[in-house]
């Protein structure tokens, strides 16, 4: 089957069978160490940023909870490491790409955008993270088609499965949903 043309993957590009088969072996790997970091305080996402050879640069949680901060999603702390690490606000000529366990919010679809990362794998989407967990993803019309016209490719919903029950074991475990009241 050519994974390509399976109507799984949500994707503003012409992802390639390999892209996916990477991309899956990454996800699931990170959606295996949820339960972990979660275990340690940690919120239950993960981001890991690879270089085009296939390298990791850098891999984080969530630590809004254990920081104390609410901008510490796991996207934001990867892009800031690997900032640190290249010494440059600007990756986008690294060629790198991020991966991460669930489709990133509307803060971390702002901070993609200004990173310079070229390419997105995501997990859960955005509205199933929101049914099991009851956090607020934010409003976000049309991100992959602005991501295009940007530059920056997209795929989601890669190894979905692992992350749906990763996010219900972290809430079937008691875990807090650290979210602002309204
Ligand atoms: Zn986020």
């Amino acid at each position: 089957m050519n994974k390509n043309t399976a109507e799984k993957y949500i994707t503003n590009y012409a992802v390639s069978d390999d892209e996916i088969d990477n991309a899956e072996k990454i996800i699931n790997e990170l959606q295996a160490e949820i339960p972990n970091y979660a275990s340690k305080g940690h919120g239950p996402f993960l981001a890991a940023i690879y270089d085009k050879n296939g390298k990791l640069i850098v891999k984080c949680a969530n630590t809004v909870k254990n920081m104390l901060c609410s901008n510490n999603h796991a996207e934001i702390n990867a892009i800031k490491e690997a900032q640190q690490i290249f010494k440059t606000y600007d990756l986008s000529g690294l060629d790198l790409s991020l991966y991460i366990t669930s489709e990133p919010c509307m803060m971390c679809i702002g901070a993609i955008m200004w990173s310079g990362l070229k390419s997105v794998y995501y997990g859960v989407p955005s509205k199933k993270v929101e049914e099991i967990t009851g956090f607020d993803e934010g409003f976000k019309q049309d991100w992959l088609e602005e991501f295009k016209k940007r530059g920056i490719k997209v795929c989601g919903n890669i190894a979905a499965e692992a992350g749906e029950k990763a996010l219900k074991k972290y809430i079937d475990e008691g875990n807090d949903i650290y979210k602002p009241a309204r």
